[in-house]
């Protein structure tokens, strides 16, 4: 028997992107209701689930994708809301030869990391570059509802390189992105639970550009996304809702 999750008084997701958010928005009728600039907060009438975006560089007027902003992001929840459980949702890279295909949802496993920090030094420094941070266990989840289970690397590319994919593969990645293994670190630091649910967007190890492959499948990912995050939040979510 695979053990059942405990549940939740306050989760907050937290997102890179408006456009992979807009579904869950949308879904849970979130108001925004709080701008800790850059990061925009969204909540459902009693607070119990928030959703965080990382909102826009001033100067660019794009999504902070990456790790900066996600680090921001994880504090400004944890800091002003208090959640009690955080899960980074948002679109990544899966490898085929882990058995990703495009819009599969995979959960977090085991742990999340990150594959472009290399500090060759004494001590416990290589092990900190590489994060290797906690996650919920995914087992329960990811059967109920259906979940492909992998390890998430993230680092601050959409490609990679040569010694970046030496590390995924010495950790055994299956999903690659940009903000889950920085929010993770700030959880660690604070004892805060997390999880990460990733939709795939782009095959790292296939034929296609990373960039025209990801503008194709982002809708309907960020769809795919959108059921699973509510299948999961409903099961973990206490019912404080009026
Ligand atoms: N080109 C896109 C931006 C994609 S950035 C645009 O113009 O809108 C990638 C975002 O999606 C990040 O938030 C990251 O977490 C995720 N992502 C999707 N596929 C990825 C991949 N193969 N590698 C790294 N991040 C990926």
């Amino acid at each position: 028997m695979i053990p059942k999750r405990k549940k939740y008084q306050c989760i907050a997701l937290l997102m890179a992107m408006e456009g992979e958010a807009k579904p869950l928005i949308a879904h849970y009728n979130l108001k925004k209701i709080a701008f800790h600039n850059p990061i925009e907060v969204y909540a459902n009438t009693d607070k119990s689930l928030l959703l965080l975006l990382n909102g826009k560089d001033k100067r660019h007027q794009v999504d902070n994708i990456g790790t900066q902003a996600a680090t921001l992001n994880a504090f400004v929840a944890i800091s002003q809301y208090q959640p009690d459980l955080i899960i980074n949702c948002g679109t990544a890279g899966g490898f085929s030869s882990k058995g990703a295909a495009i819009a599969d949802v995979y959960i977090a496993h085991k742990k999340v990391c990150f594959h472009d920090r290399r500090i060759d030094l004494p001590g416990g420094f290589p092990d900190y570059a590489l994060g290797n941070y906690p996650v919920i266990a995914s087992d329960y989840l990811a059967s109920k509802f259906k979940l492909k289970q992998g390890i998430i690397s993230s680092s601050d590319a959409l490609d990679y390189t040569p010694k970046d994919m030496l590390i995924m593969q010495a950790n055994d990645v299956s999903v690659k992105e940009m903000e889950a293994a920085a929010i993770a670190w700030v959880c660690q630091q604070y004892n805060q639970d997390f999880t990460a649910i990733k939709a795939i967007t782009d095959i790292v190890d296939g034929k296609h550009a990373t960039a025209t492959e990801f503008l194709e499948n982002f809708q309907l990912a960020s769809e795919a996304l959108k059921t699973k995050v509510v299948a999961i939040v409903d099961e973990l979510k206490m019912k404080n809702e009026v």
